[in-house]
């Protein structure tokens, strides 16, 4: 048998990918589920359905998965169990209520209808509330409900209709691969040939990757809720209500209430394996690990302690290393796409992931930004069971827990760590954890989480005013770094890169829409020898990027080289000086600084970086040198206006939008005759409720956008930030709108800081 597309799993995620695929066109696929659809999570969620996400373009990605709902009933006739009743999540501390203004800010900004309530007229909205304790609550008037098994009957309908073969019975065993492209899987019943292969396998997803080497790091947890029998005064239109500080939520259901949550510590499940037979199946009742979430809602909702429980649902869900899902192709194998480890929101997100992926098949890249899903944001770190397990008694709690400002996970760390971290660490280094590895964020007082004026501030200004005035010293050894080596590497480099490959160039990989797949530093270090210098998030996917772009039979290695180099940068007005007096030994000193100003990195094998360090430190003392960390480098590298991949840089970004021109070549580049937005630095004073970024920006008291990044500028003494104005006239008159308050700002398309 073949088929183009083989999509594995027949839960809602897989049928929404086979939906969205046929509606683009394509025809020749078969969905195959090894039970019957929808029989592994998707038959026993709650069927919550909101569309508030933390950024524009995953919210637009909700938005959708709403209107889709919405109209899918009438289009294949099976019912969807769709209600828009609307949600009110409530706020009991005050730093709750700062999130939910801020989070009521940019909802508007990002065109969703919302409403801060008082507690009074939440309760006109959910009367069996208990508001005595509460700040206010934030209204989503087109959120909604929906039953989780029959969307999805009504999705795989949907595709059926458009001609998707659906089989049920049939297991997936692996993949066969030819010249490191999917030709096709081995099932229960036979091989079929195909040239797609989608891995919608929910929580079995991890296994069936690992069968064929592809990392998909996702983990089981016990998940709960319970359904009352009927109560009065709970009727079927009852709006959806969230309680995050008690860590639970509550939909109508008959009549009844069902009552779920995230509990902050969570019970891993399936460490064995997930076994194959595990159709339309529940775990035993937990009481005990429930408990917290019971008394939070028999607190928040009185008539419980008399209604009747029919049950205690227990039924296990993925969930991934930092709470988002997983969505793309997969680095390891060409045409091997992955939409799994949805945490709990796979029926809210199904919609929005299945159409954005079928994009991405349909077309050949990611539709849009999709960093934060994007599966190559992880690499080998993330692929120990043993980890996953630990980090997810964390990541379930996540869904409601408060999400303050630079908030770091705790589970599983340290993971990577540098050869200079001891070293660091007994100088006082506060650190946080990116793809894996532990970097210092400051040197100073153990961080307090706060929305006002933070603990770390003052010791982040020092360490800011070093670096403008003597010398501050930085360990950057996470960056990610590749090493392309061949006779064609430098074709492979000048076709995948916008500027001129010379000894050193900074540079972008562009995608076919001419947006910013990478920005990434060149060195040459022989004719057919390259070194490349990423963002510390960044080596998974730029490799995958550099290999999917390399022609049959060029010859061009890309290998990932991060763990074998230290970076150590130096930077500020002393750091020329520092260099001289130092015997840096084999080390690579390349002139750099991504906080304008002179300064430069310093490329060590790992095993000499922490001597190397020691030698600077002697040969510095005397030109005021100081240990600096992250959130220094952050708040300088936004008053230089120096753009960072994932805030400011994205596949949905030109060159031109973030005033970039200048990394493509003089003879590609091509003006466009109009923007559709453009990067603006701004400066406005520090209020006491501090910008932490996504803040909108308000033109003549309009919005036209967010912050994408943000800091205090030690410089010129208020904030300093970046963000895209969506649209082409940028006159006018701007305001940051910082927690409720409107703060007046100055724009320019220039950073302050010209150095
Ligand atoms: C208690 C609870 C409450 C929830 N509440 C909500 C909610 O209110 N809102 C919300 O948005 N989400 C909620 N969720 C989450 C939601 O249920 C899931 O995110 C979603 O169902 C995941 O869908 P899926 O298609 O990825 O996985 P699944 O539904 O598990 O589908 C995967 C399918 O793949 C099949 N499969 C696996 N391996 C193979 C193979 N090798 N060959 C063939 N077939 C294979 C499985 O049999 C399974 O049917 C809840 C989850 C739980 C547990």
């Amino acid at each position: 048998m073949n088929a183009e597309i083989v999509i594995v799993g027949g839960g809602i995620v897989g049928a929404s990918v086979a939906y969205h695929l046929a509606k683009l066109g394509r025809r020749d696929i078969v969905l195959l589920e090894q039970g019957r659809l929808t029989c592994g999570t998707t038959w026993h969620a709650a069927g919550l359905v909101g569309q508030m996400r933390p950024n524009r373009s995953m919210t637009r990605m909700s938005q959708y998965g709403i209107q889709l709902y919405s109209t899918l009933e009438q289009e294949t006739g099976l019912a969807t169990g769709w209600k828009q009743c609307g949600s009110v999540n409530v706020a009991r501390t005050p730093e709750r209520w700062i999130v939910f203004q801020r989070q009521a800010a940019m909802a508007r900004s990002f065109g969703i209808e919302v409403d801060l309530l008082g507690p009074r007229e939440a309760l006109a909205k959910w009367p069996l509330l208990r508001i005595d304790d509460l700040q206010g609550a934030l209204w989503f008037p087109a959120d909604g409900k929906a039953n989780p098994a029959d969307l999805a009957m009504s999705l795989a309908k949907g595709a059926r209709n458009l001609g998707v073969q659906v089989r049920e019975g049939v297991q997936v065993s692996s993949v066969s691969k030819k010249n490191g492209f999917v030709s096709g899987v081995e099932t229960s019943e036979g091989p079929i040939s195909c040239e797609i292969l989608v891995n919608c396998a929910g929580q079995w997803a991890r296994a069936l990757g690992a069968r064929d080497g592809v990392n998909i790091p996702l983990h089981s947890a016990e998940h709960f809720y319970i359904v009352t029998e009927a109560i009065e005064g709970v009727h079927p239109m009852l709006p959806v209500m969230r309680d995050p500080d008690g860590f639970i939520y509550f939909k109508e259901e008959v009549g009844g209430l069902v009552m779920g949550g995230f509990e902050p510590v969570a019970k891993p499940w399936g460490m064995e394996g997930i076994p194959d037979k595990f159709e339309f199946q529940l775990l035993p009742e937990d009481w005990d690990q429930f408990q917290p979430l019971m008394e939070a809602a028999m607190h928040r909702v009185p008539a419980l302690e008399t209604a009747g429980v029919k049950m205690l649902l227990n039924g296990p869900e993925s969930f991934t290393p930092d709470g988002n899902f997983i969505l793309g192709e997969a680095p390891e194998i060409r045409n091997y796409f992955v939409a799994a480890g949805f945490n709990s929101a796979g029926i809210a997100n199904a919609g929005g992931a299945g159409k954005l992926l079928a994009e991405w098949i349909a077309g050949g890249e990611a539709p849009m930004d999709l960093f934060e899903v994007d599966v190559r944001r992880f690499g080998a770190f993330a692929a120990d069971a043993a980890w996953l397990k630990a980090r997810t008694v964390e990541t379930l709690g996540l869904h409601y827990a408060m999400r303050w400002p630079r908030h770091e996970l705790e589970s599983g760390r340290p993971q990577r760590i540098s050869p200079l971290y001891e070293r660091l660490k007994s100088k006082g280094a506060q650190f946080g954890s990116k793809f894996g590895w532990e970097r210092a964020n400051y040197f100073g007082p153990k961080m307090e989480y706060t929305l006002g004026r933070p603990n770390w501030l003052a010791a982040v200004i020092e360490e800011q005013r070093a670096i403008r005035n003597a010398v501050g010293i930085l360990d950057q050894t996470s960056f990610g770094k590749l090493r392309v080596r061949g006779r064609d590497a430098l074709a492979l480099l000048e076709r995948v890169c916008a500027n001129r490959i010379g000894k050193l160039a900074y540079t972008a990989m562009l995608n076919r829409k001419g947006g910013f797949e990478s920005d990434v530093t060149v060195q040459r270090w022989a004719d057919d020898d390259f070194f490349i210098v990423t963002g510390s998030a960044q080596p998974v996917r730029d490799r995958a990027w550099l290999l999917r772009n390399r022609q049959p039979g060029e010859d061009a290695t890309v290998s990932d080289v991060t763990a074998e180099w230290s970076v150590i940068s130096i930077l500020g007005p002393n750091a020329r000086q520092l260099l001289e007096k130092t015997d840096i030994g084999s080390a690579r000193a390349v002139p750099a600084s991504y906080v304008g100003g002179p300064g430069s990195e310093i490329y060590v094998p790992v095993a000499e970086a922490p001597g190397l360090y020691d030698r600077l430190w002697a040969a510095g003392k005397d030109l005021g040198l100081r240990d600096c960390g992250y959130y220094a480098l952050d708040a300088l590298r936004i008053e230089a206006g120096r753009r960072a991949f994932g805030p400011e840089l994205s596949p949905d970004c030109t060159p031109y939008e973030a005033g970039l021109a200048f990394v493509v070549r003089p003879e590609l580049r091509k003006p466009p005759t109009r923007l559709a937005k453009q990067l603006l630095m701004f400066t406005f004073p520090a209020t006491e409720l501090f910008a932490w970024g996504g803040e909108p920006i308000l033109r003549d008291g309009k919005p036209v956008g967010e912050l994408s990044s943000v800091g205090y500028s030690a410089t010129f003494g208020c904030m300093v930030g970046m963000g895209f104005v969506h649209s082409e006239d940028i006159g006018g008159t701007y305001e940051i709108e910082v927690s409720d308050t409107k703060v007046p700002a100055q724009a320019s398309l220039k950073a302050p800081f010209a150095g």
